[in-house]
């Protein structure tokens, strides 16, 4: 098979894996970033997410920082809303219906479009319609991706990995546990329609939410590839039952524009972590922080990500990111969202790249050198 050697293999294109390859890049590691689909933004664009969630506390005052923010004043670029102009947005500007916090509504192809700019101004080698199928690990350490694509398999070996597959698969191909819960099925879709009734983009054009937090519709764990089918095609089925109560005359007006293209599961598996995550956490204080999420259901003191819950237990060489981290139940509900996924995948790239100059393996990365580097998610770090 063929190899190829890189300081930091980045696994999976959503805004996690953006955030960790642009943050490994711009400090000079040689980066690649895998993406088995061909838009990048994973299930904040390719699932018809729009609502790039809140970067403050809920009492006006900002937590969130770095690539999360950049990302986030970057996203309405190509798209019909602004940041709100509390924020910094323009005055009389559109904010679709992100209100008052720190947070904005966003074009999910436009947002692809965007994170593709970041990734080039960065000097990531980016590459696309390309499926990681297998990890390798010696001594419990992952030493390389098999990556499949229209030019056969190739090994890709790396000095330091990051795993922002939003589903851990990259540790669990490497022999590490994953974890799981359950969740529901809530299938949103573009759709065209005289009366729009969930998020517009314009009068016609709106996203559709078919779903229900009900116990009918709840999927246990552990997932798998027939469950994540049947998961899809259950959706579908809504759908479908929406406009077959339609006529003819109705379904002109009335359909289907676009679907997700990624399962609409919200937390499909992740690391079992140094450290964990949990809903207690709210408002502490980490010796190791690398950053801090923001409560988007409501005001809160803030959650802190320490250092360890980006790193698995039994698994060397490899930091997760973005949903796939360490953060369990209502603490994981906080940290699956964009913008916390942008802030650990930029953390998780900092702390590969550092590991990859200095071939150290991320738990022996001594948080004080990691720190240093914080400066952008962490403002008080020295
Ligand atoms: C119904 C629903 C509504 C939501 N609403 C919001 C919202 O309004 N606002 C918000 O902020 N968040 C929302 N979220 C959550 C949020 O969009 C995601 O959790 C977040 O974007 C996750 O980012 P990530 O980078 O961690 O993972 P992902 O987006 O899952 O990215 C993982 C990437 O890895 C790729 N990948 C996976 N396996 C492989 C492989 N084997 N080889 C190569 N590539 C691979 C995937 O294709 C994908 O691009 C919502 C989620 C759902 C399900």
């Amino acid at each position: 098979m063929k190899e190829v050697h890189y300081d930091v293999v980045v696994c999976g294109a959503g805004v996690a894996g953006v955030a960790a390859a642009v943050a490994a890049a711009r400090r000079g590691a040689k980066t690649v970033l895998i993406e088995k689909q061909c838009l990048l933004g994973g299930l904040a664009t390719s699932g018809l997410i729009y609502i790039y969630l809140p970067l403050c506390d809920g009492y006006g005052k900002q937590i969130t920082f770095g690539l999360s923010e950049e990302m986030l004043k970057r996203c309405v670029e190509y798209g019909p809303f602004e940041v709100p102009a509390r924020w910094g947005g323009p005055e009389g500007g559109n904010p679709g219906i992100a209100g008052t916090r720190y947070q904005c509504c966003f074009s999910p192809a436009g947002f692809t479009l965007t994170l593709d700019k970041m990734l080039a101004e960065a000097g990531v080698d980016l590459w696309l319609d390309t499926q990681i199928v297998n990890a390798s690990a010696e001594n419990d350490r992952i030493t390389s991706v098999d990556a499949a694509n229209l030019s056969g398999l190739t090994r890709i070996l790396g000095k330091c990995f990051v795993d922002a597959t939003g589903c851990a698969l990259a540790a669990k191909l490497a022999g590490a546990e994953v974890l799981s819960e359950a969740n529901f099925n809530t299938p949103w879709m573009m759709e065209m329609a005289s009366d729009p009734s969930f998020f517009h983009f314009t009068d016609s054009l709106h996203i559709q939410d078919f779903g229900k937090h009900t116990k009918e519709f709840a999927v246990e764990p552990p997932y798998d590839g027939r469950k994540v089918t049947e998961f899809v095609r259950r959706g579908w089925q809504m759908m479908r039952a929406r406009y077959d109560k339609l006529s003819r005359e109705e379904r002109v007006k009335n359909y289907p524009v676009h679907l997700p293209a990624m399962p609409q599961i919200r937390k499909i598996a992740r690391i079992d972590a140094c450290y964990t995550i949990t809903e207690s956490d709210v408002g502490k204080h980490f010796e190791h922080v690398i950053g801090t999420a923001a409560n988007w259901y409501h005001p809160d003191a803030g959650w802190e990500a320490p250092y360890e819950s980006l790193i698995p237990r039994k698994l060397d060489g490899l930091l997760a990111a973005g949903r796939c981290m360490g953060a369990e139940g209502y603490a994981w509900e906080i940290f699956r969202v964009i913008p916390a996924a942008a802030m650990t995948g930029e953390a998780a790239g900092i702390a590969a790249s550092i590991c990859a100059e200095r071939g150290l393996l991320p738990r022996a990365l001594p948080y004080e050198d990691l720190k240093k580097e914080l400066h952008a998610l962490v403002p008080d770090a020295r």
